[in-house]
């Protein structure tokens, strides 16, 4: 058997996060190594691995997440502007093969990313 990834452990409630929105199918959390002044982690509560791995019928819940994103988005206030993305694969940098969102904002942002 496989192991749980960190993000199921969270999920589970077996080890702490500092949980910003939560709901029957998703769950933001800050993440634990900051990249702006506000970075988030959004994830699906269903174990997905990637975008990749997204069947037909998680269109609404993949829909689901942009709209969650986009209203903790407008609720703290990120006026300026905010980066919404996710890493597939190692080539990506994916570490933590469960879906997420990287929610980011409180910089400016370069473009190329690195
Ligand atoms: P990725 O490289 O796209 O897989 O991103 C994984 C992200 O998860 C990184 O930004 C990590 O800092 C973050 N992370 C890893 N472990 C935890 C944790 N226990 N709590 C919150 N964020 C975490």
């Amino acid at each position: 058997m496989t192991e749980p990834t960190i993000f199921k452990r969270i999920i589970d409630g077996d080890i702490p996060a500092k949980i910003v929105f939560e709901d029957d199918l998703c769950l933001a959390f800050e993440d634990i190594n900051p990249q702006a002044p506000t970075h988030l982690i959004l994830i699906p509560k269903k174990e997905i691995v990637s975008i990749d791995e997204l069947e037909e019928e998680d269109v609404p819940l993949a829909g689901h997440l942009l709209l969650v994103a986009r209203n903790i988005a407008k609720k703290l206030g990120f006026d300026n502007g905010y980066r919404l993305l996710t890493n597939c694969g190692k080539e990506a940098g994916q570490e933590v093969m469960h879906l997420h969102f990287h929610l980011l904002a409180g910089r400016p942002f370069g473009w190329p990313p690195g």
